[in-house]
């Protein structure tokens, strides 16, 4: 079976329940925004040759909407986010909810239920296989989720706020009690105005926040803007390191999978917020 997946996080749980079963390939590498992510025809030809399509929903993929749906009239493609009860997803206004479903790890285990009943209904002959996996991994993420709880309880009740370049820390915030302040919106199309930034910047200085955090897969440049922002009004804000948003790291790194790149982003918030 081969497998075609957009981001890293989607390509790691077919990866995690398909085991020897599949040949996964992943589209979306270390760095790439999926928000303004298009299809060129070499992808759609390597989409075309798939058996299916395994993509995170909820217009992550926001300018891929018109492939899959042109895909979906031939072959699965299945958005793996829509084994979440609606009523877990945070609604965004205009029927829409937030795509960043991963950094709630409890929510995001979720989506493993869409992968293993579409493998079992593919390829029942390793129906037994995909069960054992899906249990293993959903065991795995459990286990992360209590782990991202206990080393964010050393940051202290007033300065449990996360500053990110987008608004991609929602679910975060809410599964792990941290409020969640962005320059930009929801999706990174959106681009961040001169009042956004100036209404960010009375907030960091208003609540004393020590540090802003950058995403690998989003620019710098509103970030250096608060920074300067902060500094004319005489409060200094540094930056508490680098966070994968929408994207993981390098394949064959720790960060270049699911568990490592959750990893990372709690060890250097707590170390930069504690
Ligand atoms: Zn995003």
């Amino acid at each position: 079976m081969k497998a075609v997946c957009t981001t890293g996080m989607v390509a790691d749980i077919v990866r995690h329940v398909a085991g020897p079963h599949a040949e996964v390939e992943q589209i979306m590498g270390e760095g790439i925004d999926p928000h303004l992510f298009k299809a060129t025809p070499d992808i759609i030809s390597r989409l075309a040759q798939s058996d299916v399509i395994f993509y995170s929903g909820l217009h992550l993929e926001g300018r891929m909407a018109d492939v899959f749906e042109r895909l979906a009239e031939r072959k699965p493609t299945i958005a793996i986010t829509s084994s979440i009860p609606v009523d877990k997803l945070q609604n965004i206004g205009h029927d829409e909810h937030d795509p960043h479903v991963w950094f709630d790890v409890g929510l995001w285990s979720l989506t493993i239920d869409s992968v293993e009943k579409f493998l079992t209904t593919f390829d029942p002959a390793h129906a037994a296989d995909y069960k054992t996996n899906a249990t293993a991994y959903r065991a795995e993420l459990k286990q992360l989720d209590q782990e991202c709880r206990e080393k964010l309880a050393v940051i202290p009740t007033d300065g449990r706020v996360l500053v990110t370049a987008h608004d991609a820390f929602h679910y975060f915030g809410r599964a792990y009690n941290v409020e969640v302040r962005a320059v930009q919106g929801v999706s990174t199309e959106t681009e961040a105005g001169v009042k956004e930034i100036n209404g960010l910047v009375d907030f960091i200085v208003a609540r004393k926040i020590k540090a802003v955090f950058i995403e690998t897969s989003v620019s710098d440049r509103n970030v250096q803007a608060l920074l300067e922002g902060c500094k004319h009004e005489g409060h200094n804000v540094g930056i508490g390191g680098e966070l994968f948003s929408d994207s993981m790291g390098k394949a064959g790194t720790p960060e270049g999978t699911y568990v490592g790149m959750v990893r990372h982003n709690v060890d250097v918030i707590a170390k930069a917020l504690r």
